[in-house]
């Protein structure tokens, strides 16, 4: 990985009475390590990358106070982990992106949560749920109720969610349950400060060992007879234990209000958003100082129902806001507050939407229903100006807009190597025909859109040849599968090849090798060229193709008989290739793999390398594709063969010619698919590739100035 995060990794280093200032999912890292956290592991993935990436940059640090990170191969292996818990006082703190990366780990999760944990396990998820998420919109709550796990979701506040994780890790130690810390989008990347403390050294760790290994204990497996034991305790003595903690150390937050009849009980991460919404009704100022009392749920799971019936009773109303469906928080105050015979009416999903983002807006409407319905002496007319104001504004952007902007769907990046890959797709298609695209999760996930819109589902990382199973028999053509080298090693090889071998599927799949985990933040993988090649491919001026052969080792020694690998940007040979794997005889899996290096990543490489080269006066060129506007027939065919961002149209210079002519802008990184695609599509030559040299030599002049005279010469004659 090239990002640097030295900057971050500096911060964990503060100590007892510095002031932390940054991202809320930093502020979370330097806390893992005040509470004494022995070890970290995960799988990235957005909004909790950094969590990883930062500490596992951090590695030399950690050492020193003896703390173990692992970058896991998934979040299946990150939570199997956390297992060092179950026998050993180690606190232990894993994280990943949920909804998707709590189902990979849900096996051992409950294998974790039936006999539970003796040491702290603080599982940090980043909650994808709403505006800017990227995958299924569905709740982590669900896992914390089937197995039993401590949800956190604290009000985003720096000083706040730190004391969480010490909580977190206690809370977990108290009741012998595993603690998940749910992190909004907008709470990871909130920016603010806390008064640190000083890191501590585990008790136990890699520089302080154990002398032994614990005794055996069958109590502590997860099988059967003590599975029958440890679910009774899970109601008997955990949960009471969590309560008590919860209760005695104060992890929810009372803030009272002028208003003693109605009041608000809310999910800590939804509280800015709620005294937002509040602001904007003339209830409560922008420093949260509230007309309405509000109960603040830092922990959503278990609920305290002594709190609960406390903060009801004596209230007329109460409004539950709760994000996202179905509304377990609600249901389960309704069903403790009529236990207990508390009469509070309770308003939830029947004045806030169901499903989606609460956002500021969606809660004042919320609001503004809720106080019409049981306070009607609260003006509401502030509010519902707003949220008219608020409305016709957007449909006047709206309107003002109408057809002029078109929809900017998310692409591949200028140069990205998997662009030229589903061009050869297309191309391949033409000759023999559609065929099944059985998705997947990465960055050449982007093929759904224009102008690919390749791709017939998407059923999770590294799932996309598993997927294709039950299609391939019924299909005319072999299926083909699209998978990342990122998704092969985070689950393909054994869901999809091993399986596909095993059974003798009769399919075609294609790895895009571009070196790194690119859709997570460019994490490396195990099939990353180490970075003495990196070097040696930066002084030879060569690119890392062909570097690093784990995966094709891999496919080789699992049985893989039909393989190939070709340069991402051979888009005529990747073309013939694909033909070949979809009408050879060879009966078995074709894999084919399109190597070519991530071009964020590669760019971030190469820059301070290009950087020392042009200090020190060293020739240096950039390769730029150009059209000749005098050739270039007007069809458009290669930028929808193409879709590259910097193929852009521009009005003809020949005042004849009324239809626009195709551009090259100034972002091209000469990845070469323009010159490539007119060569294996054949279209109009009008492309031409151009060198910038920097420090040219004099060799380099002497050919500009024979040029240049050349070309004077056709100008006078
Ligand atoms: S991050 Fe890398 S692999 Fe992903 S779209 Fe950009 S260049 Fe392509
Ligand atoms: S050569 Fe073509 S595809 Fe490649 S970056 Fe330049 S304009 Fe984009």
């Amino acid at each position: 990985m090239e990002v640097s995060f030295r900057k971050e990794a500096e911060s964990l280093r503060l100590g007892n009475g510095d002031t932390f200032h940054g991202e809320g999912i930093v502020a979370i890292t330097k806390a893992l390590l005040q509470s004494g956290v022995a070890y970290v592991g995960g799988y990235q993935g957005a909004p909790v990358s950094h969590l990883l990436d930062v500490l596992v940059q951090s590695k030399p640090y950690l050492a020193e106070l003896g703390v173990h990170v692992e970058a896991c191969a998934n979040e299946a292996a990150a939570a199997a982990m956390l297992g060092a818990s179950i026998h050993y006082p180690l606190r232990g703190a894993v994280t990943w992106k949920s909804i998707v990366g709590t189902n990979v780990a849900a096996d051992a999760l409950s294998n974790l949560s039936s006999p539970g944990v003796v040491g702290g396990v603080l599982i940090v998820v980043g909650e994808d749920y709403g505006e800017g998420a990227s995958v299924i919109q569905e709740r982590t709550h669900a896992y914390a109720l089937k197995s039993t796990l401590v949800l956190l979701d604290p009000r985003p506040d720096l000083a706040r969610m730190t004391q969480i994780v010490e909580d977190g890790f206690a809370v977990s130690e108290a009741s012998n349950m595993p603690a998940v810390l749910q992190l909004r989008i907008r709470a990871c990347h909130l920016r603010g400060s806390f008064k640190c403390k000083d890191n501590i050294a585990p008790a136990i760790s890699s520089q302080r060992l154990l002398d032994n290994p614990a005794a055996f204990d069958y109590s502590r497996l997860a099988h059967p007879p003590v599975t029958f034991g440890q679910e009774k305790r899970k109601s008997a003595e955990r949960i009471p234990a969590a309560r008590r903690f919860i209760h005695e150390h104060r992890l929810n937050e009372l803030f009272a209000g002028a208003r003693s009849d109605i009041g608000v009980i809310v999910q800590g991460g939804l509280y800015n958003s709620l005294i937002g919404a509040l602001a904007q009704l003339g209830l409560a100022d922008a420093f949260g100082a509230s007309e309405i009392a509000i109960l603040v749920l830092n922990v959503t799971y278990p609920l305290v129902p002594d709190e609960i019936r406390d903060f009801c009773l004596g209230k007329r109303s109460v409004l539950i806001v709760e994000e996202g469906q179905p509304e377990f928080i609600e249901q389960e105050i309704l069903a403790t507050l009529r236990r207990l015979d508390v009469q509070t009416r309770i308003h939830g999903k029947d004045v806030l939407t169901m499903a989606g983002e609460y956002t500021v807006e969606v809660i004042a409407r919320g609001v503004v229903e809720f106080l019409a319905r049981e306070a009607v002496d609260i003006p509401v007319d502030r509010g519902i100006a707003w949220l008219a104001e608020t409305a016709a504004r957007r449909a006047a952007v709206s309107e003002a807009l109408g057809d002029a902007l078109p929809a900017r769907p998310p692409s591949f990046c200028v140069g990205c190597p998997e662009r030229p890959v589903f061009a050869a797709l297309k191309l391949a298609q033409k000759s023999i025909g559609p065929v099944h695209i059985a998705g997947d999760i990465g960055c050449h996930a982007f093929a759904t859109f224009e102008p690919f819109s390749m791709g017939h589902s998407i059923l999770g990382y590294g799932m996309s040849l598993a997927s294709r199973a039950g299609v391939s028999p019924v299909m005319p053509r072999r299926a083909l599968a699209v998978m990342g080298d990122g998704g092969f090693w985070h689950n393909g090889l054994l869901t999809g090849v091993q399986s596909a071998l095993f059974n003798g599927g009769d399919a075609v799949l294609l790895i895009m090798k571009n070196g790194y985990t690119s859709a997570t933040g460019t994490q490396d993988i195990i099939s990353t060229p180490d970075d003495a090649h990196k070097a040696d491919a930066m002084d030879k001026h060569e690119s890392l193709v062909g570097r690093n052969r784990t995966i094709e080792d891999t496919l080789k020694g699992i049985g893989v008989k039909w393989l190939r690998t070709v340069g991402s940007y051979r888009v005529d040979d990747m073309r013939r290739t694909l033909i070949d794997a979809f009408t050879t005889d060879f009966p078995g899996l074709k894999v084919i793999i399109a190597e070519g290096e991530c071009e964020l990543e590669r760019s971030r490489r190469v820059k301070p390398w290009r950087a020392k080269l042009r200090k020190a006066g060293k020739r240096l060129v950039r390769v730029k594709y150009g059209v000749d506007e005098d050739t270039c027939s007007g069809d458009h065919s290669c930028i929808r063969l193409s879709g590259c961002p910097t193929l852009s149209l521009k009005t003809s210079s020949d005042p004849l010619r009324v239809d626009p002519v195709v551009t090259v802008l100034d972002g091209c990184v000469g990845c070469g698919l323009c010159g490539e695609n007119a060569h294996a599509a054949t279209l109009c030559p009008s492309f031409y590739r151009g060198e910038v040299i920097e420090n040219p030599n004099w060799r380099d002049r002497f050919a500009a100035r024979a040029r240049s005279a050349v070309r004077s010469l056709f100008h006078h004659a």
